[in-house]
């Protein structure tokens, strides 16, 4: 586990865009940050510079005491989780979350216990021989879910994770997503417009607009002097 410090952090697009302006922000080991605010107002950029998929043009970004600007995303010990899943269409459940330890040399057997153990903090046991074209949204999204955590990263960052999920099934994401990290204490940085989702999920909230930090406190602060 490990903070993340955005220090004078700005982003200016090649079309001169500034999609982030001086942002100042820093995410506590374990904490559960949700950045939050209209479409537009740079969640996702802000997202996408601490991953190292965005190039920061001004400021410093810290993950635990480093500093990360020109260390690129393979090299930062974080795993992202995106709207539209990612997964792999001709492997199974279990060789989706298996393929990124593969890949990183983790021994057989302590692949397999990290893929038995998400799968059942996740409720993915009867799933893991189907293939993604076999499994609902919300199972798409667990599984998502479950390749960050097999990792064992510093940090989750997750882009509107719930958006492409009905209003039921969200709920449902809400309550496992709270117990996940009352369970792993990951340092997450979450990207909603969504109030709600904010609200349930933060430890903190972060409200951005055009580019800026409006605010940032607990949900019930924030709730108590909107
Ligand atoms: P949000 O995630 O809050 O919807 P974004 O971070 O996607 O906001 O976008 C912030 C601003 O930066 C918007 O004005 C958007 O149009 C602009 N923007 C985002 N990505 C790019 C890009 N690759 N090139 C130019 N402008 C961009
Ligand atoms: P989100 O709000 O989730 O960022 P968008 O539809 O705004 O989704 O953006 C999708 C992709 O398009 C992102 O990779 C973003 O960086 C890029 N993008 C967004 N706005 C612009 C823009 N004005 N010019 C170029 N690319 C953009």
């Amino acid at each position: 586990m490990a903070k993340i410090v955005l220090d004078g952090v700005d982003k200016v697009y090649s079309g001169g865009v500034k999609a982030v302006d001086n942002l100042n922000l820093e995410i506590h080991d374990s904490e559960f940050m949700v950045l939050v605010g209209p479409s537009g107002c740079g969640k996702s950029t802000a997202l996408r510079m601490i991953a190292g998929l965005e190039e920061i043009t001004g400021g410093d970004l810290y993950i635990g005491d480093d500093v990360v600007n020109d260390r690129p995303p393979k090299d930062r010990d974080i795993a992202m989780v995106f709207q539209n899943y990612a997964l792999y269409p001709h492997m199974t459940v279990e060789q989706n979350l298996a393929f990124g330890l593969k890949l990183r040399k983790i021994p057989k057997q302590e692949i397999a216990k990290r893929v038995q153990d998400a799968a059942s903090m996740l409720g993915l046991e009867s799933y893991l021989k189907r293939r993604p074209a076999a499994l609902s949204g919300g199972q798409r999204q667990r599984v998502a879910m479950g390749r960050a955590i097999v990792r064992e990263p510093q940090a989750f960052l997750m882009d509107e994770p719930l958006s492409n999920l009905d209003a039921k099934l969200r709920v449902q994401m809400r309550a496992s997503l709270n117990q996940l990290h009352e369970r792993l204490s990951v340092t997450t940085v979450y990207v909603t417009h969504d109030q709600t989702e904010a609200m349930t999920l933060g430890d903190r909230v972060a409200v951005l607009r055009d580019g800026r930090l409006q605010q940032v406190d607990t949900p019930k602060n924030l709730f108590d002097h909107p």
